[in-house]
């Protein structure tokens, strides 16, 4: 074996070995989605169907594939299992995947997977509780901040000054209006902006400008009754950061060309 694994290795390897570890998370986050909202352990019990408490088998807790096969239901009780947790699963893979097939199996690239694969749970409990879970988001915000800097340690001030100036800014908008925005938007425009650099300008404007359209629609469909509807931020951020991945750099150069 050579030293340098990774320029022998070829990049489809890399990213099925993504996609794999992006089922086997994207598992963990079905069970997370359920539970973290819940406060229930992660841990114990082991995973059981919530409609008849029985145990699941090994070949049940198979990611997407097990749904597929069981027709979407529990064996025991034949309650429906919701297409939300295949969906969560094959999400993760892909989003991890295509982070490697994209970037490389590089530092840059393992940011751009730990984000993708972050997204999935934060969109999905956003969407049914309005919540965004610190206990993953956090976490994930120091380490793809280190490797951001460990990408590119000639420009480490880059990620470190788009994390907190992300951060920052929504922090601001959550303190001049508390009802519109949570804290936990604050922590995860940290997390944008270490892994995005530069790109999380573009990045939020996706962000904000999607949600303002939504709110315009939502306006013109249901008058003022709209204002009171609670609409989570999480996914139009999510949605911003994807597209900062794929078009940031392009974007932010688009803008810069003629500053300097
Ligand atoms: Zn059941």
């Amino acid at each position: 074996m050579s030293v340098n694994a990774s320029a022998s290795v070829p990049l489809w390897w890399w990213t099925t070995l993504a996609g794999g570890l992006g089922l086997a998370v994207g598992s963990f986050w079905t069970v997370f989605v359920w539970r973290w909202p819940r406060g229930e352990s992660l841990v114990a019990p082991r995973s059981h169907c919530t409609g008849c408490d029985r145990t699941l088998r090994p070949r049940e807790l198979v990611p997407v594939g097990s749904w597929l096969w069981q027709r979407g239901t529990c064996h025991g009780c034949g309650s429906r299992i919701h297409w939300r947790y295949p969906a969560i699963e094959a999400a993760t893979a892909l989003l991890a995947a295509g982070a490697i097939a994209h970037f490389g199996a590089t530092p840059t690239g393992a940011a751009a997977a730990l984000l993708g694969m972050v997204i999935v749970p934060v969109v999905a409990i956003d969407l049914q509780h309005q919540l965004i879970p610190d206990v993953i988001v956090l976490p994930a915000a120091a380490i793809g901040l280190v490797l951001a800097i460990v990408a590119r340690p000639g420009h480490w001030w880059v990620p470190v000054v788009a994390a907190v100036g992300a951060g920052g800014f929504l922090f601001v908008l959550w303190l001049m209006f508390p009802g519109g925005m949570g804290l936990g938007d604050a922590k995860f425009a940290l997390l944008l902006g270490g892994v995005l650099g530069l790109s999380v300008i573009p990045a939020m404007g996706i962000a904000f400008g999607t949600g303002a359209l939504l709110g315009v629609l939502m306006i013109a469909r249901h008058g003022s009754a709209a204002r009171k509807m609670a609409v989570p931020f999480g996914p139009f951020l999510a949605a911003g950061a994807v597209a900062g991945l794929l078009w940031g750099p392009a974007m932010v150069s688009w803008y810069t060309t003629g500053l300097n």
